[in-house]
């Protein structure tokens, strides 16, 4: 192993037991921690990193969430802000598993309806999406049919 690749596995394991988010495009790391409410946790430690150099792009984000691990209900949420994340599951400071973000089908209620008009813009209903294409995400509103686009995407 070289000496950069030994620094970064201690860079992402350095907590107990948890979860350690990787490879996080650093403007999308607040988009993140809102998607997993990670602001409204009480009992876990959360840290973060921003702005980390990464080969592959640029300016990453890489946040750790002490005993805590993610279903795959919150993996998939995560896909909809960060699909090239990574996650990493910690067990004594060790690196147990690694999963990719799988891109779900549907999407409820993370992201607006890019559609001003769209009633979920108006009233309290939920917003409901079918995933048309998933790189680039493209959503299909439910209620207006109107398309979303990644780069378009905003967290509700
Ligand atoms: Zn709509």
């Amino acid at each position: 192993m070289k000496v950069m690749e030994v620094k970064k596995e201690l860079q992402v394991s350095a907590i107990e037991n948890g979860t350690a988010i990787d490879h996080i495009p650093a403007n999308k790391l607040f988009d993140v921690i809102n998607v997993l409410g990670l602001d409204k946790l009480s009992n876990n430690t959360v840290t973060f990193g921003m702005n980390l150099k990464s080969q592959k792009q640029g300016r990453k984000a890489i946040i750790k969430i002490w005993d805590k691990f993610l279903k795959d209900s919150e993996i998939n949420k995560l896909a909809i802000v960060a699909p090239d994340a990574k996650i990493n599951i910690i067990k004594d400071y060790e690196v147990v598993e690694k999963k990719l973000v799988q891109i779900p089908d549907k999407v409820e209620g993370i992201v607006k309806c890019m559609n001003p008009m769209c009633i979920t813009n108006h009233e309290y209903v939920k917003t409901k999406f079918t995933v048309v294409n998933k790189s680039p995400i493209i959503l299909k509103c439910h209620y207006c049919e109107k398309m979303t686009e990644e780069k378009n995407i905003v967290v509700t």
